[in-house]
């Protein structure tokens, strides 16, 4: 198990990888204690720019991280 600095592990899906374009997908990360790899995607904060969260179960929305530590 490789670990980097962040503390996750990595896997690109090259499919989704293909329509990054359009969707935002970087890869896909499994912190840990987590079961599963989830899908990352990159997208715009109104605050903080350019930003990378996945999607969260209770509403599958992407949340800004930056936004969510300051509430
Ligand atoms: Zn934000």
């Amino acid at each position: 198990m490789v670990l980097n600095l962040d503390g996750y592990e990595r896997k690109v899906d090259y499919w989704m990888r293909l329509f990054s374009v359009f969707t935002g997908y970087v890869e896909h990360r499994k912190y840990l204690g987590w079961k599963e790899y989830l899908p990352f995607y990159r997208f715009e904060c109104h605050k903080h720019g350019e930003v990378i969260d996945y999607r969260h179960s209770h509403n599958q929305r992407l949340e800004c991280p930056k936004c969510r530590k300051d509430e």
